[in-house]
């Protein structure tokens, strides 16, 4: 690989750790797979010979689980990761950010989210920071 720049650890040992994390997102999934059929045997969802809808159904409802599970961890790691104080819009006084949590409504539906709120005591006012 030709780079002109070398991160601390090396690209190669980056390509090993991507590597790692596909394959135990890939036992993961297996097993979350396991765990769904076997659930749904016992809840009754599917039983004997089901309409290939009903197993697809079922499917795509653990699919918008995950999909929500991993949106809501990504907001809580980019709330994490931002400065804790911002300007005021209004006035420009540095003020401090407090975390709030907010349901968002995204395609695969409700998604807790964590945000970072501001309020000025000059302006007696709330704010979002600007992303
Ligand atoms: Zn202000």
């Amino acid at each position: 690989m030709a780079q002109a720049w070398k991160k601390p650890g090396g690209l190669e040992a980056d390509s090993e750790r991507i590597a790692r994390l596909q394959q135990r997102l890939k036992g993961l999934l297996e097993e979350a797979a396991l765990v769904e059929v076997e659930l749904s045997r016992a809840d009754g969802t599917i039983r004997g010979v089901p309409h290939y809808s009903v197993i697809e159904r079922r499917a795509h409802a653990l699919g918008k689980q995950l999909s929500q599970e991993v949106q809501a961890r990504q907001m809580r790691e980019l709330a994490a990761s931002q400065s804790r104080a911002a300007k005021c819009p209004a006035c420009g006084r540095v003020c401090d950010l407090e975390p709030q949590k907010r349901t968002l409504q995204s395609v695969d539906g409700p998604t807790e989210a964590l945000e970072l709120k501001g309020h000025c005591p000059g302006c007696r006012r709330a704010f979002f920071p600007a992303a």
